[in-house]
């Protein structure tokens, strides 16, 4: 029998001495992962070259596939599909891990160039929900795809070596700052070069800039209309704190529940069900998009591995686990959170039976007999948990890709790491409770 009265477990109580060291050891592998996948094509990259390291072969529609066999699916570079087959039929239903690997960034605009003050820009749209003031002032990389009209793709990566320049966007001094505006969308202008060359006559800067891009990678200013070059954080993953218990880093949203939902997969032989893991993008804007969860491609593909079995049977006996991110409770902003259910650092994966807004509006509300089932299966594999919402009822809210996977008639419940600075170009997250979604979405695949 359970306890009479429900207490919130800290890790640091739980975990022993051993499983502390694998935690921390576990975290080594997911700094690498933020680090090489700052934006979506990136970690597709990425997590292909780990998964085909395990085994991974690239899934053929209509070939028929055995149990034990790995199979991913690679939709357009930006989203990705791992899956290990089961022993099982299809029909006993797929288990499915979802997670997100786009991250709130600045986008360049289709003519981005142009120059002011003796400085070259270029415009950005930003990308998903921030805060543009975290945006000034900090270092910034530049990382995408220039696909040329002849066929071919230029991949630029510039900031994240070393001995990489970075790129720039200023902030007001605070010596003028006394009838300051917050920063717009339309402030957000990166400051790509400032010299030139004396033969140079119109748009001095400009040209010297298109120069030297000319001269790199071949391209001319109308290539920017074809490409899709993103601005991120230039720093790296790094441990946070005198025990190094947390780390900071660019893009945990949702990286912190992609690696642990593709690590686990990579993990398991022979399982007794497909386990499928879906690392999509989108998430951040509405999951539309061919890229993103409510594309045909998740269907299409599940649909394929049903061949021959009832897929409506499949469908229905499925179940996911949409791996997002929560927010952690926060002392220094306690008004936005009601305590008691709010997720605490340290204290596990957070199971938000429902997201949403404005009384659950946008929310994907898990069956309770569901959740209960999962809760069972976390407890028999000492997997710690909590429950919880997002924030203060009316102060806000969210919501992630569960609404669609529960469109397809899929049985689905939010579970993630809870993080704290959400969205900023820094983010917070514990490695006790990075460690944990591994070992949850392992439990979830073999056994649910
Ligand atoms: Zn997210």
């Amino acid at each position: 029998m359970s306890e009479l009265l429900y207490t919130p477990k800290n890790a640091y109580d739980v975990f022993s001495e051993e499983e502390l060291k694998a935690a921390y050891d576990y975290c080594e592998g997911y700094k690498k992962f933020l680090d090489n996948g700052k934006t979506e094509r990136a970690c597709v990259a990425y997590s292909i070259e780990i998964a085909k390291a395990k085994g991974f072969v690239e899934f053929v529609d209509g070939k028929k596939y055995a149990p034990g066999d790995k199979v991913y699916v690679n939709q357009k570079n930006k989203a990705v599909i791992f899956a290990v087959i089961g022993k099982e039929s299809p029909e006993k239903g797929f288990n499915i891990t979802a997670a997100h690997i786009d991250s709130p960034r600045l986008d360049i605009r289709p003519n981005p160039l142009y120059e002011d003050g003796n400085m070259a820009y270029f415009k950005t749209h930003y990308y998903g929900g921030i805060r543009k003031y975290q945006w000034t002032a900090i270092p910034l990389s530049l990382i995408g795809v220039i696909c040329k009209k002849d066929g071919t793709t230029v991949n630029i990566n510039i900031g994240e070596d070393e001995n990489d320049p970075i790129f720039y966007i200023t902030d007001l001094l605070p010596h003028l700052a006394k009838d300051a505006k917050p920063i717009h969308g339309e402030d957000l202008n990166i400051i790509i070069g400032s010299a030139y060359d004396k033969e140079n006559k119109e748009d001095k800067i400009k040209t010297a800039v298109m120069k030297l891009l000319n001269k790199k990678y071949g391209i001319s200013e109308s290539d920017f209309q074809t490409a899709e070059l993103t601005i991120v954080p230039a720093a790296k993953a790094k441990d946070v704190g005198f025990d190094r218990s947390l780390i900071g880093s660019y893009g945990h949203d949702d990286r912190v529940c992609s690696y642990p939902a593709l690590s686990s997969l990579l993990s398991l032989e022979n399982p007794e069900k497909t386990c499928v893991a879906v690392l999509v993008d989108k998430e951040e804007i509405g999951s539309a998009g061919i890229t993103g969860m409510r594309s045909a491609f998740i269907t299409d593909f599940l649909l394929a591995l049903c061949d021959g079995y009832n897929s409506r049977v499949a469908f229905k006996n499925s179940a996911a686990v949409s791996a997002d991110v929560s927010a952690a409770f926060d002392p220094t902003f306690a008004s936005v959170y009601e305590k008691r259910n709010a997720a605490h650092i340290n204290c596990g994966p957070a199971i938000c039976k429902y997201t949403g807004h404005g009384g659950k509006a946008g929310a994907s509300d898990a069956c309770p007999e569901f959740i209960a089932k999962l809760a069972g299966i976390f407890d028999a594999n000492e997997v710690m948990y909590q429950f919880c919402e997002l924030g203060r009822i009316d102060a806000g809210g969210g919501g992630t890709v569960a609404q669609y996977i529960a469109d397809r008639n899929i049985e689905v419940v939010d579970i993630g790491v809870a993080m704290l600075s959400m969205h900023a170009p820094y983010e917070l997250a514990s490695k006790t409770d990075i460690y944990m979604m591994h070992k949850l979405c392992k439990a979830f695949y073999e056994n649910y």
